[in-house]
């Protein structure tokens, strides 16, 4: 249950930023979610309701926009998207590999008022 963590992170943020902005209201928050970040959309969201509760980020919209994964070969740097589960280079076919993309989870933009 590592959402409630960075739920905690993206409320505390979405605050901040709309303080700064001497914000009313936090409407919407645009999030990147790397699929394979294990990251459950509807979980944050609920958490995110409970977290927002009596501050101006209360029911601001969560738009979740999916990142697909890339992995490189750490023999030949090729960049790739993986097949399946089978994790191996295009190019080389070596199977050591690294996640590029696709773990990721955060905020990229923040829309207030
Ligand atoms: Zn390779």
């Amino acid at each position: 249950m590592h959402e409630l963590t960075v739920t905690e992170n993206i409320v505390n943020i979405a605050l901040a930023k709309a303080g700064e902005a001497q914000a009313n209201k936090v409407v919407r928050i645009n999030l990147v979610i790397g699929e394979l970040s294990g990251f459950v959309p509807d979980c944050i969201q609920f958490y995110f309701d409970a977290l927002s509760k009596d501050t101006i980020a209360e029911r601001a919209a969560l738009h979740f926009e999916s990142v697909q994964a890339q992995l490189r070969c750490r023999n030949c740097s090729a960049v790739f998207q993986p097949e399946d589960t089978v994790w191996s280079c295009p190019q080389c076919h070596g199977r050591s590999v690294e996640i590029h993309k696709g773990r990721e989870l955060y905020i990229d933009s923040l829309e207030v008022e």
